[in-house]
């Protein structure tokens, strides 16, 4: 009921007859105390939100794979963190552990760098130009290049942590493509691919820290460790991530279950495929920034 006795909103002097705001949101200034215990309150709001949100945001991303989509389409948006948000978040997340779970997924050493995968002669020649050396088979170029590893190592951690968004754009492009006849929106894809990416990477944390810490109890039990940590736990990681996408595919596109499992094997296929070339940019970016 608005009557001529209605307060206006003390921020955008709108008429309002409920606790906050119809226009901006502001609380009714008539509930306000100003008191010590609610400056208090007010402060602590802030994070236990977000918390709740956030929280109910990573419950249905592990419980419920696409639901954060659909609802993101339905513009159900206030119970959640934004996609971004979560991908920032699990982004963090990742990189903190990622160094205590031995993961390189994406920081990629030089050493495998120019041990293996794409662009494997293309990558040597250029850290030769780099390091002033002729040839890349020389005893030199291997000096100069074990010397070089630590400044390497160390910027190509700090800038693969923003490089991995490069990721998401083909991502999308493929769920896009591989849900083209549903002629849907094509936000919807993006949001699919945030969702995803952020799944596996806290599925790395989620799957590769239990996996280090059997292999460290083993390793100080006296039992042989593989010497490659990422390979050890990359089968069940992908495993899982294939299944999180199949019930995605299903719940965010109500794709057939079969259907969705082939869609979800040809995503995380073609990251694979889109992880060797990211690769590739973060030398050349590590190698122009040191
Ligand atoms: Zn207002």
């Amino acid at each position: 009921m608005l009557t001529d006795s209605t307060p206006e909103c003390v921020t955008c002097r709108a008429p309002i007859a409920s606790p906050y705001c119809p226009q901006c949101g502001e609380r009714r200034a008539s509930d306000r105390h100003l008191s010590l215990f609610e400056f208090a309150e007010d402060a602590l709001e802030a994070f236990t939100h977000f918390d709740g949100r956030l929280l109910r945001t990573l419950k249905s991303l592990a419980l419920r794979p696409g639901e954060l989509a659909v609802a993101w389409v339905r513009g159900s948006r206030v119970p959640y963190v934004s996609p971004l948000q979560l991908f920032l978040i699990a982004n963090l997340v990742f990189f903190l552990c990622a160094g205590a779970i031995g993961n390189h997924v994406f920081d990629t050493p030089l050493r495998s760098q120019l041990g293996s995968g794409h662009a494997r002669a293309f990558k040597r020649e250029m850290l030769a130009r780099k390091l002033h050396v002729a040839t890349t088979d020389s005893l030199e170029f291997r000096r100069r290049a074990t010397a070089f590893v630590p400044t390497y190592d160390t910027q190509s951690f700090t800038l693969s942590k923003s490089l991995v968004f490069v990721l998401i754009p083909p991502m999308a492009l493929v769920v896009g493509l591989l849900e083209w006849r549903r002629r849907r929106f094509a936000a919807q894809h993006v949001v699919f691919a945030f969702n995803a990416f952020s799944a596996f990477l806290l599925l790395m944390v989620a799957i590769g820290a239990p996996m280090t810490g059997f292999l460290h109890w083993r390793a100080t039990h006296g039992y042989s460790v593989p010497g490659n940590t990422d390979n050890f736990y990359s089968y069940p990681l992908v495993g899982a991530w294939a299944i999180w996408m199949a019930l995605g595919f299903r719940r965010a596109y109500g794709d057939h279950l079969v259907m969705a499992a082939a869609k979800a094997l040809v995503v995380a296929f073609s990251f694979l495929v889109a992880l060797s070339y990211y690769r590739v940019l973060l030398f050349i970016a590590t190698s122009y920034s040191t």
